[in-house]
């Protein structure tokens, strides 16, 4: 995007978010008011090394073009509404956008690194039966920045501003929405947070998790520098799936377990990718579905591939239930019998939901609340 297509798009009385432009972009922006390009590179490292989220603290550039700045950009368009701790340590962050809409994200703590799970849109189109999220249906597409802007502020709660990552802290597309749908947008997000002299998180340390958009599978498989990719089964037969999730019926999965193997061509050594497995109690969580599964895989040939076992996360609006804790071990062992590696994801924050497919905007008062600014225990 040049500085003058900005102008159009964004009318005179609007600032310019310049949260999802690269340093480059950034550059242009600033050289088409007149100012030198490295002024662009000074305004990205604030937004991302020292993850400032004001122009009035970027104090290593003059204080008239702050003001000039000011008048025309915004480096902030999402706000926190609020944040809920779990009793184990997972933060839910509910926020919005500048028109108003939820966007929620949460980070994860455990012994050995942090993880930050962020969200593509606000809502999600999909029907998956057994999310939550699904109730909110789709609100819009999210914008590279607000992606971007996402990661900075539960950084900054975390950690604090200003302060260095630490290494090994990792991110997942597996908030609301369906990152695929919103492709461009979050490739170009992707791009901007792996940038040296920002918040320099490669690509190698996300993780994007897709329903099954066959087509975007097939664009990811070319891409040169991407994440790593998860693909969400959560069932081994189309008659089954069809009723799970219904955009299977679009793309079935013969179709997925095709571009799985296109994908699977293309990884580099030492590299796999995941299949996310949702357990739901009686519905698609037996011995059987599990060999099943192992012979789908089998039948197309997928070798580099784990499995992650998500235990269903409950909730009132839902018509389905966790599995026994004997039949998820039940399952992970039918598949390892048969060589497949098998995990089982533990669910993270469920009392707050923030655990997999309960991300739904939710606002409980009884829900352990701490609001934006303040810092957890
Ligand atoms: N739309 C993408 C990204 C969401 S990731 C996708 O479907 O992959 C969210 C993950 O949580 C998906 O694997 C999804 O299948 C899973 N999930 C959804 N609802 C769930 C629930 N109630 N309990 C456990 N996992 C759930």
């Amino acid at each position: 995007m040049n500085a003058s297509g900005c102008d159009k798009l964004f009318p005179m009385n609007e600032k310019l978010p310049i949260t999802g432009l690269t340093a480059a972009e950034l550059a242009d922006f600033v050289e088409s008011h007149g100012e030198p390009r490295y002024r662009g590179r000074q305004i990205f490292k604030g937004m991302y090394q020292r993850r400032l989220r004001s122009f009035e603290e970027m104090t290593d550039l003059p204080k008239s073009f702050r003001e000039k700045l000011d008048a025309i950009a915004s480096p902030a368009t999402v706000t926190v509404e609020s944040k809920y701790v779990s009793e184990d340590g997972t933060r839910r962050f509910l926020m919005k956008t500048s028109d108003g809409l939820p966007v929620e994200a949460v980070f994860i703590p455990t012994e050995k690194r942090d993880t930050i799970c962020f969200s593509s849109q606000s809502g999600c189109p999909l029907k998956c039966d057994f999310c939550l999220t699904a109730k909110l249906g789709l609100l819009r597409n999210l914008t590279p920045g607000e992606i971007v802007e996402q990661i900075v502020i539960v950084l900054n709660d975390v950690y604090g501003v200003d302060t260095e990552t630490p290494h090994g802290t990792n991110l997942v597309a597996m908030g609301a929405g369906e990152p695929f749908l919103n492709f461009e947008s979050l490739i170009k997000a992707i791009n901007v947070m792996s940038e040296e002299q920002g918040l320099f998180i490669v690509p190698g340390r996300i993780t994007v998790s897709t329903a099954g958009i066959v087509p975007k599978i097939h664009e990811f498989a070319k891409l040169e520098k991407r994440p790593n990719l998860a693909i969400s089964l959560s069932a081994p037969t189309d008659e089954l799936r069809d009723r799970l999730m219904p955009i299977n019926r679009r793309w079935n999965i013969h179709e997925l377990m095709n571009a799985a193997k296109v994908l699977e061509r293309s990884l580099k050594r030492g590299e796999r990718f995941t299949f996310e497995y949702v357990l739901l109690g009686g519905v698609n969580d037996s011995d059987d579905h599990a060999n099943a599964l192992a012979d789908l895989l089998e039948r197309y040939d997928l070798r580099r591939v784990k499995i992650n076992l998500i235990p269903h996360n409950p909730a009132e609006q839902l018509d389905y239930f966790p599995s026994d804790e004997l039949q998820v071990e039940s399952f992970k062992l039918t598949l390892e019998s048969r060589g497949v590696s098998a995990y089982v994801r533990r669910p993270r924050g469920r009392d707050i939901y923030a655990a997999c497919g309960q991300l739904a905007a939710k606002e409980e008062p009884n829900l352990v609340k701490i609001t934006s600014g303040a810092r957890a225990a």
